[in-house]
């Protein structure tokens, strides 16, 4: 049997041509299975050419338009009902200038490693997955820990986008420079990535320490450990008086290497953390009263080690337990009173939660829309297993959040809106007057963007 052949409705839309690459819409799902969306049409440019074909045929015939990434935002800031953007075509390495790599923008984090390892070059800090493309993880603004240290977006020293009107907008050092600090960190609002140049630093090591610690002494302790360390964070366990401490220092590249062995970290980072884990939260969807005594095994078994590797295989995890989550920043020091209360919120509601609280850090930064824009930020996460319903838990210790000041993660759950997220951005209005130029028609916007830019 022969499928028929698809064609574009030439007559319904009868202006700018269609894309070569423009297909029917296809269900769209997130990884975590929080958001799903059904776009009209799906294009995949193999070319930046492509690319403008693309805006230009959306913009002409009144559909809206979303370039996606690795469907890793737990929001639907990617989600759109008009023309989905697939740059996976658009990747690898487009040019080399000394420690600054242009990539393009559908490359996922996890083949960084290998082209920039040839060129003796790293990331400067990764957040805990490599799964996401580097345009989608700048837009939102994907964080690691350090309090030295900025998030993915603050090493962007230039991007190419495809504005609303077709046409190429280059932003660097030397082209449209007063843009930079807009478009590094953008949320998709203001034209489709097509490349991002990084400056990237020599490669290096990182000296792992991982233990299980008094959660009370580390919360304590959270400034001082936070700045002395490079990449200091933790995760509090709910039912539990421990947090497991992760400590990174950095070293050269030339340092001896002291890799876990492949079963150790099979045995920690496979069988533990993902797949007892995964059975343990399957098993306490359906039973809660279990969690609390799982956790405290759970925090017995895992979490002390030591080990020296390259830094990418150190920051990245494999996280394949499907999960929702919130994170909030916060001013670095409000970060003990604002656990201690979610703590408190968790017993006193009587709530049964197999994951962890995760805390980290980033050095402020002087991106409009960061959320370390302007001040020395921890980083307060919580999560649910994706069978279980979030919202009362996530509402609540959101509202723990707000009373210190705090801004949520672009591409995890909130309940923020326009309004409320003007008063914690001192670059707000200064990124809505950029995309009232570059998008005036709102060819990039969705509900997302609605509600947590206006219209
Ligand atoms: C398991 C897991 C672990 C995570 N860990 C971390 C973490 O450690 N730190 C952290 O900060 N976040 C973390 N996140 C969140 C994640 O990094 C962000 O949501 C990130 O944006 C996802 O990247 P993506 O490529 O999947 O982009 P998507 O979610 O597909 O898209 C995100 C946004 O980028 C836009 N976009 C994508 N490509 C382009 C383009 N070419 N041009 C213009 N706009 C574009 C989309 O339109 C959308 O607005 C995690 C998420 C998961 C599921």
């Amino acid at each position: 049997m022969t499928t028929p052949q698809w064609r574009p409705p030439a007559e319904r839309h009868a202006l700018s041509p269609a894309p070569a690459s423009l297909r029917p819409g296809e269900v769209w799902r997130n990884w975590g299975r929080s958001e799903r969306a059904r776009p009209e049409f799906t294009a995949r440019p193999r070319s930046v050419d492509d690319a403008i074909a693309a805006v230009n045929f959306a913009r002409d015939h009144g559909l809206t338009v979303k370039a996606w990434g690795a469907g890793h935002s737990f929001t639907s800031i990617a989600a759109t009902e008009g023309l989905h953007l697939d740059v996976g075509a658009l990747a690898g390495v487009i040019a080399v200038d000394g420690s600054l790599v242009t990539l393009g923008a559908g490359t996922n984090l996890y083949e960084l490693p290998a082209l920039l390892e040839p060129l003796g070059l790293a990331l400067a800090n990764m957040g805990d997955i490599d799964r996401q493309t580097i345009a989608g993880a700048i837009s939102t603004g994907t964080h690691g820990t350090g309090a030295r240290f900025g998030g993915i977006a603050t090493q962007v020293r230039g991007v190419t986008l495809v504005t609303a009107a077709g046409e190429l907008l280059r932003v660097n050092a030397t082209e449209n420079p007063h843009l930079l600090s807009a478009a590094a960190l953008s949320l998709g609002a203001l034209g489709v990535l097509v490349d991002v140049t990084l400056e990237c630093v020599p490669s290096f090591l990182l000296h792992a320490v991982e233990r299980p610690e008094p959660a009370a002494a580390v919360l304590d302790e959270w400034l001082q450990r936070s700045a002395e360390t490079d990449h200091f964070e933790f995760y509090v366990w709910p039912h539990t008086t421990t947090a497991l401490t992760k400590s990174n220092t950095r070293l050269p590249g030339d340092a001896p290497r002291h890799p876990l062995t492949k079963f150790s970290r099979w045995l920690d980072d496979e069988f533990m953390a993902n797949g007892v884990f995964r059975a343990s939260c399957a098993a306490g969807a359906k039973a809660p009263a279990i969690i609390p005594p799982v956790n405290r095994l759970a925090v017995k078994l895992s979490g002390n080690r030591e080990f020296t590797d390259v830094s990418s295989s150190v920051f990245v995890t494999d996280r394949t337990v499907r999960f929702r989550e919130m994170e909030y920043a916060l001013p670095i020091e409000a970060v003990p009173d604002a656990v201690h209360a979610t703590q408190k919120l968790i017993v006193d509601r009587g709530w049964r939660v197999s994951f962890p609280i995760e805390v980290r850090s980033a050095a402020a930064d002087s991106l409009l829309l960061s959320t370390a824009s302007g001040r020395a930020t921890g980083y307060v996460a919580v999560h649910r297993y994706w069978r279980e319903d979030p919202a009362e838990y996530f509402r609540e210790v959101e509202a723990v959040m707000m009373a210190h000041d705090g801004r949520p993660h672009w591409g995890k759950l909130h309940n923020r809106h326009a309004e409320s997220l003007e008063t914690v951005y001192p670059g707000f209005n200064e990124f809505l007057a950029v995309r009232d130029r570059l998008d005036p028609g709102r060819v990039f916007a969705n509900d997302y963007l609605r509600q947590v830019l206006g219209q």
